[in-house]
């Protein structure tokens, strides 16, 4: 995706991900180049004032048609799904909204003639029977939450996009996604989210994850680096068509509780583990993403400690305003 004044769709651009996503290319590609688009409206000023916004259901595929003829854009980023947690308690509407979400957008692309497509998947692709260390690119994958599922099919029609009909969509298997910006969406990742706002309102944290449970997880500034050097990347260096394994960082709920005593010493962290402990165990502990370093030169910035120390800033910044 090269910068030629070619107009940009994010939809789900008011999530956790769509938020940084949406004003980092808007940096890139110009404010009224990046059309945000979402069910709900924007809360943050920032996101509201950059560029235009439009609401929008992704399931409504006259609504999708009238947006392509106003905006004539040429790139969508398609982020709008019910994610893990949510998902086990709206299986079929998951179902529903992460699939005919993702073809309505795959068709109209087709229908448009528009130049590249982006769409997120997540290691929860991966299941039980998958190796749970140092996951590689192609392996077991046998999902048993709805949200996998739904990931993983999506996989698979990307790539049959790809090789049928010759759209460009590219893809990446976050891991769990970690930042200051905006809260997260209903994920099984969302505690290393939440512990940082616990951590500095003085409260004891109780996490719904074990002691030890190891999940593979990223600061939010490398995700976005990481989706925007996939979208830059020429499209023959681009050999994954379902979609890349990406890694930063492991931890357990144990670990990122001491990293944060580093800066407050009297934290405290309890567990009270729930049904989301059943989801974190039938996922990976850590990634092997030696196809996407090699394919597009990925590297991460962030570590747990780097991650710890920005996250602590960031948000005392925050409640100063
Ligand atoms: P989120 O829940 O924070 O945001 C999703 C956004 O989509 C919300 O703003 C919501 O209003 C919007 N949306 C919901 N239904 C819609 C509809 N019908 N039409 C238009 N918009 C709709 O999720 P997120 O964390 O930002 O995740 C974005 C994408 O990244 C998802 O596809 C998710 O599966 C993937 N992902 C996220 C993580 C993570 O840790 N956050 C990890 C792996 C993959």
């Amino acid at each position: 995706m090269a910068n030629t004044g070619e107009k940009v769709l994010v939809i789900g651009a008011c999530g956790q991900l769509g938020s940084e996503l949406t004003l980092e290319l808007r940096n890139i590609y110009g404010g009224d180049n990046v059309i945000a688009a979402d069910i709900s409206t924007p809360k943050q000023a920032e996101l509201r004032d950059s560029g235009p916004f439009e609401e929008v259901d992704v399931l409504n595929k006259q609504v999708l048609k009238d947006l392509a003829s106003k905006y004539n854009f040429k790139h969508i980023y398609q982020l709008a799904a019910v994610l893990s947690a949510t998902g086990e308690k709206k299986p079929k509407f998951a179902w529903q909204l992460n699939m005919e979400g993702l073809f309505n957008i795959l068709d109209l692309a087709l229908e448009q003639k528009v130049a590249s497509v982006y769409w997120p998947s997540s290691i929860a692709v991966f299941g039980p029977n998958t190796p749970r260390r140092h996951t590689p690119q192609h392996t077991v994958m046998d999902p048993n939450t709805v949200y996998g599922i739904s990931k993983q099919a999506g996989e698979r029609w990307c790539e049959y996009y790809f090789l049928k009909h010759g759209l460009d969509v590219r893809s990446l298997r976050y891991p769990g996604l970690i930042g200051y910006k905006a809260l997260p969406g209903g994920g099984t990742t969302d505690y290393a989210v939440d512990i940082y706002h616990k951590a500095l309102a003085g409260e004891t944290f109780e996490c719904f994850l074990s002691e030890h449970t190891y999940l593979p997880m990223m600061y939010m500034p490398d995700a976005i680096k990481a989706t925007i050097d996939l979208m830059q990347a020429p499209a023959d260096a681009v050999k994954v068509r379902s979609s890349y394994n990406l890694s930063a960082m492991s931890f357990s709920p144990a670990e990122i509780a001491k990293a944060i005593q580093q800066h407050i010493p009297d934290f405290n962290i309890t567990y009270n583990p729930d049904y989301r402990q059943q989801i974190a165990d039938s996922w990976p502990q850590s990634i092997d993403d030696s196809a996407a370093q090699q394919d597009w030169g990925w590297k991460p910035a962030y570590d747990l400690n780097a991650m710890t120390k920005d996250m602590l800033l960031n948000l005392r910044k925050m409640q100063l305003v």
